[in-house]
């Protein structure tokens, strides 16, 4: 797990941006909440969707999609931009393949409209697209070593010997297969095979480079270099790469945007540090990252703050937020780990803010703890440290009874 500065330093010199970006347990490094426009615009400059004289590269227009009676895809509006790296991320049978496969020309929409610069590509076949798909199948040659693999759309292409030759010993020092040129793919690992398979793939340069779980068997070591690696070139090529993938961490690190899909139908689509830290319900705040959600209503408001009276904690709540509602209303707050404080129960209580409960659960996580704390009113409420100093005077421990708190700034209003 890396810490908030290793992240930050990375993605500067590869974005040559300061980042808002996260490490692997899921903790921002945001600006401050008073400077919230950044989010989203730190990655690098980069924001064509913010720029309404940017037409997208690709258009999603009232895309559905039935098989037989089921509807994979409900009525679909999703527009993706040049030199986008976009993830489509959801749990497994939402219909991210299906929209991959849509764009790639392998399956036709039932209704709507797919527009690829400009054009109408609905009825234009896989292979007139300028877009390579890379396939969870990989779908390598058999009969053909790594190096030709990788080498046979460049010579399809009819490039030359000495361009095809540069990028393939780029391509395999990108995936770290410089040793395996000569190798047939049944002589490769399953991790092995998928690299291959991603380096043919992005060798063409395609404008448009489509990834379904690209890095999914890899290790978590090659993962994080190769992720890394991916994003370098995608970056300097300018190319376009949309990606399938339910791995959220793997979203988050490399995307500029994602949309959270749910039964055919998109939930939210945002930046990395927008999804993670102002979620726009309860699903996506649940898909994302460990959080705590606490059901309560709304008894006041005032500008810029709501009140929100919860039975699970059996406190009100004030919490920073521009959200429409109204008193009565039903609402939830959500709250990160790492934003909520974890202690021994002082003499004095404060039972307005703290609530009081019983650690359930303790996960170590290396650089960071994470503790599941069932309170009085039944809430289980996860809070993480980080293990930041190597001794501490009396840790933590299972059945330890102690307060959990957050401040008015720590949680989300969430009325769905
Ligand atoms: P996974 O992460 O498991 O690959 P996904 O989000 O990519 O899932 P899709 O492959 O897009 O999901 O499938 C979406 C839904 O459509 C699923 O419920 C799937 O069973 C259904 N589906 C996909 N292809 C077909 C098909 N050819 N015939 C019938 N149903 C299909």
């Amino acid at each position: 797990m890396w810490t908030p500065s290793e992240w930050g330093r990375t993605l500067v010199s590869l974005r040559q941006q300061p980042t808002h970006d996260m490490d692997l347990h899921g903790d921002a490094l945001l600006p401050p909440r008073s400077n919230r426009s950044a989010i989203g615009g730190g990655r690098r400059s980069f924001a064509p969707w913010k720029d309404p004289s940017v037409e997208p590269l690709i258009r999603y227009q009232g895309i559905v999609k039935r098989f037989g009676d089921f509807v994979a895809i409900k009525k679909l509006d999703l527009d993706i931009y040049q030199g986008e790296f976009f993830s489509l991320l959801g749990p497994s049978g939402c219909g991210k393949t299906t929209l991959l496969r849509m764009l790639a020309g392998f399956t036709a929409p039932t209704e709507g409209t797919l527009l690829l610069a400009g054009e109408n590509v609905s009825s234009v076949p896989p292979h007139r697209r300028p877009v390579n798909m890379m396939f969870q199948s990989y779908a390598l040659f058999p009969h053909m070593d790594v190096a030709a693999n990788i080498a046979f759309g460049l010579k399809m292409e009819g490039l030359p010997k000495a361009e095809i030759a540069s990028r393939v010993e780029e391509m395999l020092s990108m995936v770290k297969l410089e040793k395996f040129a000569k190798r047939k793919p049944h002589q490769l690992s399953g991790g092995q095979r998928q690299r291959v398979a991603l380096a043919r793939s992005i060798a063409k340069r395609p404008k448009v480079l489509l990834l379904d779980e690209p890095l999914g068997a890899l290790d978590k070591k090659l993962k994080d270099e190769t992720q890394f690696e991916l994003m370098n070139l995608q970056h300097s090529l300018g190319l376009t790469f949309v990606v399938v993938t339910h791995d959220q961490e793997e979203a988050m690190i490399m995307s500029d945007r994602i949309a959270v899909m749910d039964h055919g139908e998109i939930a939210q689509i945002a930046t990395p540090g927008e999804v993670y830290e102002q979620p726009g319900s309860r699903y996506v705040a649940d898909f994302i990252g460990d959080i705590t959600l606490i059901e309560g209503t709304v008894a006041g408001l005032d500008s810029g703050t709501v009140s929100v009276k919860s039975r699970a904690t059996g406190i009100t709540h004030t919490v920073l937020s521009d959200r429409p509602v109204s008193i009565g209303q039903t609402v939830w707050l959500a709250v990160r780990p790492e934003k909520i404080t974890i202690s021994f129960p002082d003499k004095v209580r404060r039972p307005t803010e703290e609530m009081l409960g019983v650690v359930s659960d303790i996960g170590y996580h290396g650089k960071w703890t994470i503790f599941r704390v069932l309170t009085g009113a039944g809430l289980r409420v996860s809070v993480s440290q980080p293990n930041s100093k190597s001794f501490v005077e009396r840790p933590i421990s299972w059945n330890d009874e102690v307060v959990v708190s957050f401040s008015p700034e720590a949680a989300v209003l969430l009325t769905k």
